[in-house]
């Protein structure tokens, strides 16, 4: 099957959809699903695709889980299979998520007489910050097989770090929060020359960029670290004026329900507080987007171990540390024990230490890996729907 799963790979990598509306990708999902017997159905809010497999024999369900969605960036990489669209890259590699999954489809749909239990396919759209995973949730992609999922697991391709073939997982704390810090602050424009006259907003901006570094190295446990980046920062428009207006907006990564609410509390205080001693007004709107991706522990050594018993134990290496990235995946594993783990697919040539990294034009995800990726997405299922 290696060679369609690629083929199915290099055809939707081609033509990448961002967003939550993906109807190529979509369609070439529904037809690579085309005559296997699942019961499928398509997203109303989203152009997702569920698919339940019924095991020929009583058990409960597992849902593994695949987004699908490309990222607004053009394509920089010399693959004879890379992106005809301008503006829109498979740079995360969801591309073979989707493949890897429909391979999945197919191995466990030709066991499905033996298999004791269901499994639900969650074909996802719009993982890159539109929560297609939540919407998806609110259409009931939890419930698509009767009852609820006893595990759910994805998986997540790397270009770099990892070496290809390796997967990588952890007990806990997976991937981050990330939030967004919207800030506003008030002044009075003027001339230059007079700032005693007009009320600076830009002076008191620059002191909460860098009152905020200070915030994460005074307020928090540098166990459960924290991350503040201000990413845009926009004021005036020449030299000799003072406008009336700065904006700012930043990202607040955290690993902890304490850490994250003790950001929603202190940022807005502190934006308040400085804008105040200089007399002038500010609001920071701190807006919650993906929570923590917590792996169950059990379900995490779960995960190795079938990792080690399918290719090996050199092949499975537990994660030191969470990664800072996110994802909303953690919507569903708030709800489902599971696990989300990562394969490596830096080109074997490659040294992943130095790779582009996921989010590059200039990132590559190799074939190589698609085949081990299908074997685990089906491994989970059948072995966990064994064990239950
Ligand atoms: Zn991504
Ligand atoms: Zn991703």
């Amino acid at each position: 099957m290696a060679n369609d799963i690629a083929e199915l790979r290099h055809a939707i990598h081609r033509e990448p959809e961002v967003g939550l509306d993906l109807p190529k990708t979509q369609a070439k999902v529904l037809a690579a699903l085309d005559g296997l017997p699942l019961e499928i159905t398509t997203g109303r809010s989203l152009s997702s695709v569920t698919a339940v497999l019924r095991g020929g024999k009583p058990g409960p369900v597992v849902l593994l889980r695949g987004d699908m969605d490309a990222l607004p960036v053009t394509e920089q990489t010399q693959l004879p299979y890379g992106s005809t669209v301008p503006g829109a890259m498979h740079a995360c590699g969801h591309d073979t998520h989707t493949a890897m999954l429909a391979g999945a489809a197919r191995l466990l749909s030709a066991r499905q007489a033996e298999l004791p239990g269901d499994v639900i396919f969650m074909f996802q759209p719009g993982e890159e910050g539109y929560a297609g995973a939540r919407l998806m949730m609110d259409e009931g992609v939890l419930d698509a097989a009767g009852k609820r999922p006893v595990a759910a697991y994805a998986l997540h391709v790397s270009s770099q770090r990892l070496p290809c073939g390796m997967f990588s997982t952890r007990p806990g704390a997976m991937l981050a929060a990330a939030d967004r810090i919207t800030v506003t602050v008030h002044g009075r424009g003027g001339h230059a020359s007079t700032p005693h006259r007009a009320a600076d907003p830009i002076a008191v901006a620059c002191e909460m960029v860098t009152a905020l570094q200070t915030l994460v190295t005074r307020k928090f446990d540098v166990f459960d670290p924290v991350v503040i980046t201000v990413g845009s920062f926009h004021a005036g428009t020449t030299d000799n004026v003072i406008p009336d207006e700065a904006r700012f907006l930043a990202t607040a990564r955290s690993f902890s329900r304490e850490s994250r609410g003790a950001l929603a509390e202190l940022v807005p205080r502190l934006i308040g507080d400085i804008a105040r001693g200089h007399g002038l007004t500010a609001e920071a709107v701190y807006a919650t987007e993906y929570p923590v991706t917590i792996n169950d522990a059990a379900e995490a050594a779960f995960a190795a171990e079938t990792i080690a018993a399918a290719f090996g134990p050199q092949r499975s290496e537990q994660a030191e540390f969470p990664l800072t990235g996110a994802e909303d995946f953690s919507f569903v594993l708030e709800q489902v024990p599971g696990a989300f783990v990562m394969l490596g697919a830096c080109p074997p040539d490659d040294d992943p230490l130095t790779a582009p990294t996921n989010h590059s034009a200039h990132a590559v995800f190799d074939d190589a890996a698609l085949a081990d990726g299908t074997a685990l997405y089906a491994e989970l299922a059948l072995r966990r729907l064994a064990r239950a």
